[in-house]
């Protein structure tokens, strides 16, 4: 169930607005040529349909330093309040439609991750935030230049995924139109001003916006791209003359059914940088999703592995551990996290490992009484906690996890007495409301919970708790709480991820594919401080180019086999035969995320999680040197190489 979250009803005591700043974002409309005084050939862009952006500013305060950036968030307001004319014919409904239409534009997020929609609110969305955010920049710009050939050495601007790439074409036509500088002028500091940051190789997720809908929202844009992509298209065909299925792949314009803009295409096309968010990932960009591109422009492409900054995910929300390390080491890493370093040498002194485990045990306790305030459920809090926590997709493999969790429950029922390490799986997570196999996830996971968390005979060995509601404030309560962190999507498909950075610098350690981060921290901790499991990325392709038949592996493993028939039989959903079906039809139709191909394997590690787990002391010395080597996933360092490599400011040093 969703519930809408009203974050302004009550106000916004850190905002302040600045309607004297407010600017005006054009929609619709037709284009008309002209000629100038100089009998130059001109382009106005007429009879539109206007919204106002009012901005609100945010203070944003340095960790102690004298500087206070600004956070600049946009609203719709109505350019007509309303329209009089059916006001007074007594259409009051009609009168009010263009207020209440305009406004709808800055209400809602949409809540799908990793995947675009190509909806018309979307694309009005996209194009009033950037050209307000343009106009913005261009205004304090005039402030203090007049000579637009030194904008790229004044403004960077970082494109943020597709989403904000209109603001490529926006710069160009206030520059042309408006400011009557020359194509060649513009492109060349439209190029250098903008850097493109990708997230996600997913091929749901790559914007391409219908032509005649792009057309009738944006003419002006429209011709804009047209022409970019003409002097494009003409550059690569002289690089690769007659080669034509290459500029049908590198064009902006997708030929079909209606012809579509390929946002991705812009945003390479008209920036100097482009970057992936981890090692793999960028070696992903120029290798498969963008190789045309990297052949074109090799100097552009770069890699800014993403981080996390430990102001938020340990000094504030793991207090405990804090204040231990700043005891041990001093307090140097709040600002140089590198300086947990120097924690790799009390590894073996038994009186900093006894405060260690000491600290996770306090931190699991709050986690238990959160747990038991919102759930009523009693936690072992001895057993490991282990736990994924991210946004419901399918290839971030919840359902991975769940067919674990299943196979646990079926242990400890066929074998009561067996010895078994006891553990709490803990699971939280949104789903976007329209994606349904997602949906059915977190309702398997739930399912699971039920019959476990209810079986008397289970004990204190397995729980299963899903917390509702996964946000911040949530996620800062369970990093800091965590023994072991699952990161198990299928190799190739996250492009990084920043919740496995949280857990490791919070003392987790981690159980993973060789994908995205997973494979750099395993590089910085070393492989016996980190559980890799499962197919490699070229492996996979290998499979794949001979056919992928998951039934092979049904076949082979005696666990999935009965975990599946379990299934079949509803023994997970009783009053609601075959709810689960559509599960299992994907594992046995073509398994796009080689679930059955990395379930054994899976279980494999997940028992020599179990052995290190009962060795406390081996455990905590891994989960010493998980933090000590988590310098490198502050985003003090990425924003640093972001800053040195493509924006070219200096860092300050108050
Ligand atoms: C860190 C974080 C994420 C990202 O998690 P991944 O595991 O990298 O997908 C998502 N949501 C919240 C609330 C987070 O704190």
């Amino acid at each position: 169930m969703e519930y809408p979250d009203a974050w302004l009803s009550k106000g916004n005591p850190w905002e302040f607005p600045r309607i004297e700043r407010t600017v005006r974002v054009c929609f619709g409309g037709r284009t008309l040529m002209f000629n100038d005084e100089l009998g130059n050939l001109r382009v106005k862009w007429v009879d539109t349909e206007d919204v106002l952006a009012v901005p609100y500013h945010t203070p944003v305060v340095g960790y102690k330093t004298d500087i206070v950036n600004t956070l600049q968030l946009w609203s719709a307001r109505s350019s007509a309040d309303f329209d009089l004319n059916y006001f007074n014919e007594g259409d009051y409904e009609h009168a009010v439609y263009s207020k209440v239409f305009s406004e709808n534009i800055s209400k809602i997020l949409y809540p799908r991750d990793n995947s675009s929609q190509g909806k018309e609110l979307r694309l009005r969305q996209e194009y009033f935030f950037t050209a307000a955010s343009i106009a913005d920049i261009i205004r304090r710009f005039k402030e203090e230049n007049s000579d637009f050939t030194t904008f790229a050495d004044k403004v960077a601007i970082q494109l943020n995924d597709t989403h904000p790439a209109l603001a490529i074409v926006e710069l160009m036509r206030i520059l042309i139109d408006e400011e009557n500088l020359d194509w060649d002028t513009v492109w060349d500091i439209t190029v250098r001003t903008f850097g493109y940051t990708n997230h996600t190789v997913m091929s749901e997720a790559l914007e391409c916006w219908s032509v005649p809908m792009f057309e009738r929202l944006l003419p002006r844009h429209m011709q804009l791209v047209y022409e970019i992509n003409m002097r494009f298209l003409k550059d690569v065909a002289k690089r690769y003359p007659e080669d034509v299925d290459r500029l049908r792949r590198m064009s902006i314009i997708d030929e079909g059914y209606p012809n579509k803009v390929r946002m991705a295409n812009l945003a390479i096309i008209g920036t100097h940088s482009i970057n992936g968010v981890s090692e793999l990932h960028s070696r992903l960009l120029k290798e498969q999703l963008f190789k045309d591109f990297y052949e074109f422009f090799p100097e552009r492409f770069n890699n800014k592995t993403n981080g996390i900054t430990q102001r938020r995910w340990l000094q504030k929300s793991n207090t405990n551990l804090s204040e231990l390390i700043t005891g041990a080491i001093g307090n140097k890493w709040v600002t140089d996290l590198y300086e947990l370093e120097k924690l790799t040498a009390l590894k073996d002194d038994s009186d900093f490992c006894k405060s260690w485990q000491e600290v996770k045990k306090a931190n699991k306790k709050q986690l238990i009484e959160y747990i038991y305030k919102n759930t009523n459920i009693c936690i072992n809090p001895d057993s490991m906690f282990d736990v994924q926590v991210k946004r419901f997709h399918e290839y971030k493999r919840q359902f991975l996890f769940g067919l674990y969790i299943a196979s646990q429950y079926l242990r400890v029922k066929n074998n009561p007495n067996a010895r078994f390490i006891p553990r709490t799986f803990i699971v939280a997570g949104k789903a976007a409301p329209g994606y349904f196999m997602a949906k059915l996830v977190i309702k398997f996971i739930n399912s699971i919970a039920d019959v476990v968390n209810s079986d008397k005979a289970i004990g204190d060995k397995l729980k299963v708790i899903f917390l509702e509601n996964y946000r911040v404030s949530l996620a800062e309560r369970i990093f800091s709480a965590s023994d072991l962190s699952e990161q198990i999507s299928t190799a190739g498909t996250e492009a990084s991820g920043t919740g496995c950075m949280k857990f490791m610098m919070n003392g987790a350690l981690t159980i993973g594919t060789y994908d995205g981060a997973n494979i750099e921290i395993a590089e910085a901790v070393g492989k016996d401080n980190i559980i890799i499991f499962g197919l490699r990325l070229e492996e996979i392709e290998k499979i794949l180019a001979s056919g992928y038949n998951p039934q092979d592996y049904i076949k082979r493993s005696m666990v999935l086999k009965e975990i599946i028939g379990l299934i079949q039989n509803n023994f997970f959903s009783p009053d609601q035969p075959n709810l689960f079906a559509p599960l299992l039809d994907s594992l046995f139709c073509g398994d796009r995320y080689f679930v059955c191909a990395d379930f054994d394997d899976y279980c494999a590690k997940q028992e020599e999680a179990s052995r290190l787990y009962a060795d406390k002391n081996e455990w905590t010395k891994k989960s010493i040197i998980n933090v000590a080597k988590s310098g490198r996933f502050s985003s003090d360092r990425t924003i640093k190489e972001y800053a040195k490599d493509i924006w070219n400011v200096p860092c300050v040093h108050p």
